[in-house]
């Protein structure tokens, strides 16, 4: 049932056998000598660059595949040991009773804090990829609910529903990378539809380590009574409103967001570290969840999405205010927000991506992409950045992303908002946008307002909006510098951009947000002298003081401590630390020792 993935871990040097054909040309000893000296030489000079350019610090840091470590003899046993195992029943109970491993659990490593890479711990790591658990189960024949397997990717159940006029729980930036369903409930990932809130289920099939190191399964799906749950829903093929208990009231999404988001009060939206719920939700791998029950919502009958770009900031909060969050039953589906850097960000480092997504889809851009992870993780110089290079020569040959007048309008103002308005059968797009048309009419001068005009145009935004990660390591390996990406919550009445504290060497501030949940993500470049965990730290501290939470929906993982508290609920959930050791920089060592 669950795939194990062989962890390869290689040595920082690679050996290379050079075969010579005796014969044909020879060379004097004086010449090969030469020859080796200005070898020998070029060689240290390529791998000083590559040792200087490993030291900085690239934006996607989170991205690593593996650790340096060199693999133990223990450790390279296991696969072996494993690989006897899987396909066998019950495979989870005996690996954890074999190997007094820790595990890892990891989907599909599209998180950017490090969260689901193995890394150095006192006992051998397996990482349990989830990848071949993709099943879908859309619930009934209204599918007003679906269970999906914990891999299943989130591109896949939007896909799966469609069909069914049903909408899926979770849009990611990354969804273009088919992130799991199951990482997404781990972390609380949240993304760009206001409306449904992050990802967050008290229905689920997990399963955690006890004080006595023995693995329970844990079961709130609020399916009725099976034997064998695991055996059921891996024969199942389809589920009925009959398979599940109707007396179950546990919550398959955030209960009330839209209420919730639409009071400006000092808290914030959403973060990772909210203690709410079952405790599979926000656990950052400190459990095992095979497969959860989320709501799913109704397809919009109508939908129409505008780029409203404005002079200042404090006009896109006030659209936010009286157009965006005026009213909890009528909220757009998506409200973004890019300030101009980002804009110009992704124009001049994202046009690439966007057009291979064009090109090959997005179905088919996760294969392309972890081909781009592998290939940056060989042992060789310079492939962490050759293909970041390559998209940065190329990006001015290919053509602009976005229509022409919204090109304009993009350079012409310094903050966008992109807003999408739906039909849901009670009048809320009309609503929607006669707001929109009267604060249009209170500034006219200030304000420029771009409506899309067919499907082309909207996946045109869509796309530029989901190039925003992508673009600024594409940018900051093109320039050569160091690059920081954070994403935090602040306050829902922080009605600001945040002051960056001084002296950090800041080159290039890009700033989009989830606007409506006021989620924000800076992608910093910064100049190569600057210590970028200081840099982190110090804009933690000032986010902190403004009362806002980092990380909001990226995690943890091994970039962020979590607080106290936090470590404390995963103490309890896993008193034996064998699950993802070393997360949130809690303990690594076996009981926490
Ligand atoms: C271009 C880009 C854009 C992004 N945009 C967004 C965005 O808009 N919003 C957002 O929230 N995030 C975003 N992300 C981050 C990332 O896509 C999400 O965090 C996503 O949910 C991670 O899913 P994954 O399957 O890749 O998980 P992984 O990276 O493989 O793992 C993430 C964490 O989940 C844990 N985990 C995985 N599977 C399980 C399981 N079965 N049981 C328990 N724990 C598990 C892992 O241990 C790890 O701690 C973006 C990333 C990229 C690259």
């Amino acid at each position: 049932m669950l795939m194990l993935r062989r962890i390869h871990l290689q040595p920082g040097l690679m050996a290379r056998h050079v075969s010579s054909k005796p014969g044909k040309r020879s060379f004097s000893l004086r010449a090969v000598c030469g020859a080796g000296l200005v070898g020998c030489g070029a060689g240290y000079l390529l791998s000083r660059m590559d040792g200087q350019l490993r030291e900085r610090q690239l934006p996607g840091a989170g991205f690593r595949v593996c650790c340096e470590e060199m693999i133990t003899p223990k450790q390279q046993a296991l696969p072996n040991e494993l690989r006897g195992i899987v396909g066998k029943q019950h495979v989870v109970e005996n690996v954890t009773e074999i190997c007094h491993v820790a595990i890892l659990p990891q989907g599909a490593k599209t998180g950017i804090t490090g969260g689901s890479v193995p890394r150095p711990c006192d006992r051998p790591m397996v990482v349990i990829s989830t990848q071949r658990l993709q099943k879908i189960l859309p619930i009934g024949d209204e599918a007003k609910q679906v269970l999906c397997f914990a891999g299943a990717g989130i591109f896949s159940v939007q896909e799966t529903l469609k069909p069914l006029n049903r909408d899926s729980h979770s849009v990611l930036g990354s969804i273009f990378l088919n992130p799991s369903v199951a990482a997404g409930v781990a972390f609380g990932s949240g993304g760009t539809q206001i409306h449904k809130g992050p990802a967050f289920t008290n229905r689920a099939l997990y399963c955690r380590v006890d004080a006595n190191g023995q693995l329970k399964l844990v079961n709130t799906l609020g399916l009725n009574a099976h034997e064998d749950v695991v055996a059921f829903l891996d024969n199942a093929q389809a589920l009925s409103s009959k398979d599940m208990d109707a007396k179950c009231t546990r919550a398959a999404s955030w209960p009330k967001y839209p209420q919730h988001l639409t009071k400006l009060d000092g808290q914030v939206s959403r973060y990772n570290a909210d203690l709410t719920g079952e405790d599979c939700n926000r656990s950052e791998g400190k459990v095992f969840i095979l497969a959860t029950i989320h709501d799913t919502f109704p397809m919009p009958q109508e939908s129409k999405m505008v780029w409203v770009s404005c002079k200042d900031f404090a006009t896109a909060n006030h659209i936010k205010q009286k157009v965006a969050l005026a009213s909890p039953n009528c909220l757009p589906k998506q409200f973004e927000y890019m300030g101009r850097e980002q804009f110009d960000c992704v124009d001049q480092g994202g046009r690439g991506i966007i057009k291979l997504i064009e090109m090959v889809g997005m179905s088919n851009l996760g294969t392309l992409w972890n081909f781009k992870l592998k290939f940056e993780s060989l042992p060789l110089p310079f492939v962490n950045i050759i293909a970041d290079k390559l998209l940065w020569y190329l990006n001015s040959a290919i053509p602009e992303s976005l229509p022409k007048p919204l090109m304009e309008q993009g350079r012409k103002f310094d903050h966008h908002l992109i807003m999408e308005m739906t039909e849901f059968g009670n009048g809320e797009l009309k609503q929607l946008d006669e707001r929109l048309q009267r604060q249009l009419a209170l500034n006219p001068g200030d304000i420029s307002c771009y409506v899309c005009q067919d499907a082309f145009e909207k996946s045109r935004v869509m796309l530029f909006r989901f190039a925003v990660q992508p673009s600024i390591q594409t940018i900051t390996v093109g320039k050569g510098r160091q690059g920081l990406i954070i994403d935090y919550a602040m306050p829902k009445n922080f009605d600001r951009i945040l002051e960056m504290p001084k002296d950090c060497d800041i080159e290039m501030r890009c700033l989009c947000s989830h606007f409506g949940c006021n989620v924000f993500h800076e992608s910093l470049m910064l100049s190569n002298d600057v210590d970028v965990k200081e840099v982190k730290k110090r804009i933690k501290q000032v986010i902190d003081e403004a009362g806002g939470k980092l990380p909001a929906e990226h995690g943890h993982g091994t970039e962020y401590e979590a607080p106290c508290s936090t470590q404390e609920r995963w103490k309890r959930i896993d008193p034996t630390n064998s699950m993802n050791p070393g997360v949130g920089h809690s303990s690594s060592l076996k009981g926490y020792l």
